[in-house]
């Protein structure tokens, strides 16, 4: 009993720091506002909190040429591999952080590890992600030109979806990631880390394709990869797939 009470404080503590550390809240999708094209202005206004008496989410700042701190990053990474806020860490083989370029324009969410992803602690080096490095090749990006990262940074059981107390417990990192990147825009992969940037209770079907807002950065919501690979005869997903990337090059300048 002694021990649970230890254990929970410091998991307590450990999630006080790491919301005073990112600034945020457990946030999920932030009210709709117009697609834009470019990123927030310096020192934009942060959003109203998607949930009543939650923090508000500090707006990502304006690149600049100290753009990301590699300190920050390196500290990002090393809280999430020692991550134990949720449950999920006495799984883990691996916390499976995310992987690019820190300055990156494009940045890949999809939902969370998978076997190969927490064998190895890299994102999307299965199946669904070969898939997804061949997307990011076709749209004339070098992997390290992109980010790529989960919602949930440590693997579910049996590649279950993550629980959203789960997600809630781990979007903050996601929130700094974001925020020390400041990708010009956000592609999310498939239903989970969907709805944490775009509110509301629409399917895929009807929210891939078009561009939502996540604190002045366009968010492309599209299929997810093993989605392509479990209708892997579906040929118009795939369609739908690269003509929701092709608006993501277009509006990257690289179409
Ligand atoms: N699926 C995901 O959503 N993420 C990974 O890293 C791998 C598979």
């Amino acid at each position: 009993m002694k021990r649970n009470a230890a254990e929970v404080l410091e998991r307590l503590r450990d999630h006080v720091g790491l919301l005073e550390e990112s600034g945020a809240g457990f946030c999920l999708a932030g009210p709709k506002k117009p697609p834009a094209a470019g990123r927030a202005p310096a020192g934009g206004t942060a959003p109203a909190p998607s949930r009543p008496g939650a923090p508000a989410l500090r707006a990502p700042a304006e690149r600049g040429p100290s753009a990301s701190d590699d300190r920050d990053a390196a500290a990002i990474e090393r809280q999430v591999r020692e991550c134990r806020l949720c449950p999920l860490h006495k799984l883990r083989t691996h916390a499976v952080p995310g992987e690019g370029n820190w300055e990156a324009e494009l940045m890949f969410i999809g939902e969370a590890p998978g076997r190969d992803e927490d064998e190895q602690g890299r994102p999307f080096v299965g199946r669904a992600g070969q898939l997804l490095r061949k997307i990011v090749a076709a749209m004339t990006f070098r992997e390290d030109e992109v980010y790529i990262t989960n919602v949930v940074k440590c693997r579910p059981p049996e590649n279950r979806v993550p629980h959203r107390d789960e997600a809630e417990t781990c979007f903050p990192y996601l929130v700094r990631q974001i925020e020390l990147i400041r990708p010009k825009v956000i592609v999310t992969l498939g239903k989970t880390p969907t709805e944490h940037f775009v509110p509301g209770r629409a399917g895929m079907g009807e929210l891939r394709g078009r561009f939502g807002d996540y604190q002045g950065i366009p968010v492309m919501p599209t299929f997810h990869p093993s989605y392509l690979i479990r209708n892997e005869g579906n040929r118009e997903l795939r369609r739908m797939v690269w003509e929701d990337m092709q608006k993501v090059m277009a509006l990257l300048g690289r179409k």
